[in-house]
C-alpha cells in the first residue's frame, strides 16, 4: 500500500518534475525537505508562483552560505584526524559538480574539494559536516587514487555505500536520499517509461535495501553486480549505467551516488603512484596527529583506525621513494620563447613556452663508502625517470669537481667516474646550486652518500638524501627534506591492496 502524499508533497512533485523537463537540476530532495517547516501545512500558493518560490527560497541559501565559516565548524568538532587531512585538501567553490567531489589538480600537485554552494547551503551543520567527511572518506580510502573497477557506475555507488554506512555508524548524517545500505533508495518521481525499466529499479532498490552495513566496497560492489544475473539481457549494468532494453530499446534508468566521482578518472595512469603517494603522506601525517591527542579520532571506531593506520604504516621501499622524489617537484619550467607571440605585447615582449630542461641535479660524495655498484641502482631508478627529463651529475667532496660535471639524457648510461677522494661538505653542493650561473637552474637536487659529514644550511629547492647501505645521515635533516636508505625494506603496499 502506497502512503498517502501531503498536498505540499504533491505540489513540491509538480514542480520537480516541470523544472526537470525545462532541465533546470536542483537539489529538489532537499529543498523539500527545508522548505516543508513553513510550507507542509497551512495554505499554499498556485504552482507556478511556488516554483518562483522554491527558486527564491534555494538561491537565498546558495548566496548567504560561508564555506569558511561551515569548514571552522566542523574543524571544530575535536576530529583531529579529519581535521588535518582537511588542511592539505584545497577548497574550490564550483557549481558545475552539483554537489560536491573529490579531485587531484595535477598542475599544483595538490588534492581539491569542489562543492557546489547551492547544494552545500541546504545543509544542516549536521549534514554538512557528513558531506565533507564522505569526501575525505574518498581520499583516505583509496578511492581516489586506486584503479576504478568496471562499471564505474557500480564502483561509484558500492564506494559511496561502504562510506555512508561507516559515517553514520560514527554518528554522523547525511542528507536525505543518500545511498545507505539497508536502506531502500527513492524511486524517481516522474516514473519509468516501460515496465523493464521499473523492474531494473526495484531490482536495484532491493540490492541496497537488502544489504548489510559496514562492508567493504568490494562487497557490495560483488552485490550490486548480480544485477546482470537477475536482468537476464532485459537489464543489467553496462558502461554507461544501468539500462533497461524496453520495447522502444534501449534507455538509461537514473541511480548514481550522491555527489562526484569523475574527477578521479582524470588522473593520468602514469600518475597515480605518484598520488597515492602523496594520499598515503597526508593520511600518515594525520594519524600521527590523531595517536597522540586524547581523543584524536572522535567517534571513528578502532578497527576502522586500525585499517587506515595499515594503509600507511607499510615500509616503502627506497626505490618507491626515491622515483616518487623528481617526478613530485617536476614542473615543466617556463622558457622565453621566440615562437610564442606574446598575447598582450605582440612583438614587444617575448612569449612564454613551457618546456621539460634538465631539473634534477644529482651530486655524488666521493667518499669510498659510495660505490659504484650502488650508485649504478640509484641510476637504474631515475633512469625510468629520464624519459620525461635530463639528470646532471657532479661530483663533490669538499669542494664541487667542476670537471665532472655530466648530462644524463634520456636512453643513455651515465658514467660513473671516481674523480676525487678527499673529506665530505655538503656546503659546497648547497653553493653550487645556488650560486648565480646555477639558480633557477634545478628543482631538486638528489644527494648519493654515506651521510658522514656536519649539516649543511636549509635547501631552497627540495632535497634527498640518498644513503648508501649501512650508513645514515650523521646530523638530523631539514624538515623539508627526504632522507632515503638503501636497505629499506620492501614495501608490501600496492595501489589496490583492500580498498574499504
Ligand atoms: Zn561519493
Amino acid at each position: 500500500m502506497t502512503k498517502p502524499v501531503s498536498k505540499y508533497d504533491a505540489l513540491f512533485d509538480e514542480i520537480e518534475i516541470a523544472f526537470t523537463e525545462q532541465k533546470i537540476n536542483l537539489p529538489f530532495d532537499l529543498l523539500q525537505e527545508r522548505m516543508r517547516p513553513i510550507y507542509g501545512t497551512g495554505p499554499l500558493p498556485e504552482a507556478a508562483e511556488f516554483a518562483k518560490i522554491v527558486v527564491e527560497f534555494y538561491e537565498h541559501s546558495r548566496d548567504t552560505y560561508d564555506f569558511d565559516k561551515s569548514i571552522c565548524k566542523f574543524m571544530g568538532k575535536g576530529n583531529a584526524f579529519l581535521t588535518e587531512v582537511s588542511r592539505w585538501v584545497k577548497k574550490v567553490n564550483n557549481p558545475s559538480v552539483g554537489t560536491a567531489g573529490l579531485g587531484y589538480d595535477a598542475n599544483r600537485d595538490e588534492f581539491m574539494m569542489l562543492y557546489n554552494p547551492g547544494f552545500m547551503g541546504l545543509l544542516t551543520e549536521e549534514e554538512h559536516n557528513g558531506v565533507i567527511t564522505h569526501e575525505l572518506f574518498h581520499l583516505i580510502f583509496k578511492h581516489v587514487t586506486s584503479r576504478r573497477k568496471e562499471p564505474h557506475i557500480v564502483c561509484n555507488i558500492a564506494q559511496d555505500e561502504a562510506i555512508n554506512s561507516l559515517i553514520v555508524k560514527d554518528g554522523g548524517k547525511l542528507p536525505p536520499s543518500c545511498l545507505m545500505p539497508g536502506q531502500r533508495p527513492k524511486t524517481p518521481k516522474k516514473g519509468f517509461s516501460s515496465p523493464e525499466a521499473k523492474l531494473a529499479h526495484e531490482t536495484y532498490a532491493d540490492i541496497i535495501e537488502g544489504s548489510p552495513p559496514m562492508e567493504s566496497s568490494e562487497y557490495y560492489f560483488e552485490l550490486l553486480m548480480t544485477m546482470n544475473q537477475k536482468g537476464k539481457g532485459k537489464f543489467g549494468w553496462n558502461a554507461n549505467g544501468l539500462f533497461a532494453a524496453g520495447k522502444d530499446g534501449e534507455e538509461q534508468v537514473d541511480v548514481g551516488p550522491m555527489d562526484n566521482h569523475d574527477l578521479w578518472d582524470t588522473i593520468p595512469e602514469e600518475l597515480r603512484g605518484l598520488v597515492e603517494g602523496k594520499r598515503k603522506s597526508i593520511v600518515e601525517k594525520a594519524v600521527r596527529k590523531a595517536d597522540g591527542q586524547a581523543n584524536g579520532w572522535g567517534n571513528i571506531p578502532e578497527s576502522v583506525r586500525e585499517e587506515i593506520r595499515a594503509s600507511v604504516s607499510d615500509c616503502v621501499d627506497w626505490k618507491t621513494l626515491l622515483s616518487r622524489f623528481p617526478g613530485k617537484h617536476i614542473r615543466g619550467k617556463t622558457r622565453t620563447s621566440i615562437h610564442r607571440i606574446n598575447k598582450r605585447y605582440p612583438y614587444v615582449h617575448s612569449g612564454r613556452s613551457l618546456s621539460y630542461l634538465p631539473l634534477v641535479l644529482i651530486a655524488i660524495d666521493q667518499s669510498g663508502s659510495v660505490d659504484n655498484s650502488q650508485l649504478e641502482e640509484v641510476f637504474a631508478v631515475l633512469g625510468n625517470l629520464a624519459r620525461k627529463t635530463t639528470f646532471h651529475m657532479i661530483n663533490f667532496d669538499t669542494d664541487i669537481d667542476h670537471e665532472s660535471f655530466q648530462v644524463w639524457r634520456r636512453g643513455t648510461n651515465p658514467v660513473v667516474k671516481r674523480t676525487k677522494c678527499g673529506g665530505t661538505n655538503f656546503d659546497c653542493v648547497q653553493n653550487w646550486v645556488e650560486s648565480r650561473d646555477n639558480k633557477n637552474e634545478y628543482q631538486c637536487v638528489v644527494i648519493c652518500t654515506d651521510g658522514e659529514c656536519s649539516k649543511p644550511p636549509p635547501s631552497k629547492i627540495p632535497r634527498a638524501w640518498v644513503l648508501t647501505r649501512g650508513h645514515k645521515l650523521m646530523f638530523q635533516p631539514d624538515q623539508k627534506d627526504i632522507v632515503i636508505h638503501m636497505d629499506d625494506k620492501v614495501s608490501s603496499g600496492g595501489l589496490n591492496d583492500h580498498v574499504r
